[in-house]
């Protein structure tokens, strides 16, 4: 096991070309006393809709470290990954994100396995764990449920896990289970039952990603219930430390939260509740970074801006097929976006104020800002146009690459 620091910051950069100006943003949380190590990620879905392999990201981190001469912890994040995908990530990661999302409403395959998971689950009792406002209760009926539920998916953790430690050597990665792709939230009790589950199949998890209640929609804030997301953030905190003191998970154990970027309502929530619990946290930003490309070409205007507007004309063209792999992380209101006459008119200002996620900006448009942030297939299409525009337009595109992690993101959710 490749040991986490307290603090994981996950980064998308679906054309790999910010690596610096990402890294730069983790370097100066730390230079505010942080212990934070960047993350570099990409699934295989993003991969595939680029045309990418997964080595350009591990290239794309150690060409940045070089450069900026960091020399602490990072790391390189097979996200999403199954037993089917894992392979071409085996190489150049050292951060695996078990996606069993898949399995989840599945008992295991195995009758011993099911029983061994009830066995371990009814040996939890009845928990009374402090700041919890009521026990947790494990009887014959819950571990039978729960095996039912989520047995399938820890089975498939540990298949997939051992996939990988067949090729790599202990000390050489960390592992997070993540069941966050899915419609039903599970609980501080759902939560410690599956840690319990990974720790009778010896999956050293340090990271965990349940699915929260709420939508966490891709680039733009939660919507949900506040009072509810912090009692449940909370207790997951308590069930996870005590899912270290008393399964013998790693001490690392943490969090991780999929926020699609931008939940900006519940980061005062996560970062005073953190604190309070001295608990570690892995948040993942997902690709907003290529959102500030693109909001920083229509900056820089002209070809640059023409770009961006043809390419939002021939998204409009494809609008489901380019939502279609996020639909559980979108809401987009295709009555609220721009026809592409009225967005031939476009200036830089404009685009700037509604796809900037500025919330007191009256002209911004949330499903707009969706949508552009799933239309990065069509840049990928235009091959060297776009990375052309990228480089001639570095400047700006760095500076919000940079401003967007650093001053939104890390200072506001990590406590010091
Ligand atoms: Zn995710």
């Amino acid at each position: 096991m490749k040991k986490l620091p307290r603090f994981t910051f996950g980064m998308g950069d679906r054309f790999g070309h910010q690596g610096e100006a990402q890294l730069q943003a983790v370097l100066d949380g730390r230079a505010q006393g942080l212990e934070l190590a960047p993350v570099w990620n990409k699934s295989k879905r993003e991969h595939t809709l680029i045309g990418t392999q997964p080595q350009s990201l591990r290239d794309e981190a150690d060409a940045a470290v070089q450069a900026l001469g960091y020399d602490g912890a990072y790391f390189v994040d097979a996200d999403h990954i199954n037993f089917e995908t894992v392979d071409d990530f085996l190489a150049c990661s050292d951060f695996f994100t078990l996606d069993v999302a898949e399995e989840l409403g599945k008992p295991p395959a195995s009758a011993e396995t099911a029983a061994d998971y009830e066995a371990a689950l009814l040996k939890l009792g009845t928990l009374a764990l402090d700041g919890l406002s009521e026990p947790l209760v494990y009887d014959a009926a819950t571990a039978s449920e729960l095996v039912n539920c989520y047995g399938g998916a820890v089975e498939a953790a540990k298949k997939l896990f051992d996939k990988i430690s067949a090729q790599k050597d202990a000390g050489s990665f960390a592992v997070e289970v993540s069941m966050d792709e899915t419609d039903n939230p599970q609980g501080p009790k759902e939560l410690l039952g599956i840690l319990c589950m990974l720790a009778v199949e010896g999956v050293p998890a340090q990271t965990i990603a349940p699915k929260f209640s709420g939508r966490f929609n891709k680039g733009v804030d939660y919507v949900g219930d506040l009072v509810q997301f912090r009692a449940e953030f909370e207790a997951d905190l308590i069930v996870l430390r005590y899912a270290v003191e008393a399964l013998g998970l790693p001490d690392s154990l943490k969090l991780s939260v999929h926020s699609g970027s931008d939940k900006f309502s519940l980061y005062p929530i996560i970062r005073e509740l953190v604190a309070k619990h001295a608990a570690g946290l892995h948040i993942k930003t997902a690709g907003t970074t290529w959102l500030e490309e693109v909001i920083g070409l229509a900056e820089a205007g002209g070809a640059a801006l023409d770009f961006v507007k043809a390419l939002y004309a021939e998204a409009l063209d494809h609008v489901d097929e380019l939502t279609a792999p996020y639909a559980t992380v979108l809401d987009i209101n295709p009555a609220e976006l721009p026809s592409a006459e009225q967005s031939a008119q476009w200036t830089s200002e404009q685009f700037v104020r509604m796809v900037a996620h500025e919330q007191d900006e009256p002209l911004f448009n949330s499903s707009l800002r969706q949508f552009f942030h799933v239309a990065f297939k069509l840049a990928a299409q235009t091959g060297d146009e776009y990375l052309d525009l990228l480089k001639e337009h570095a400047e700006v595109v760095n500076r919000r690459v940079y401003d967007n992690l650093y001053n939104k993101h890390i200072l506001k959710i990590f406590p010091r």
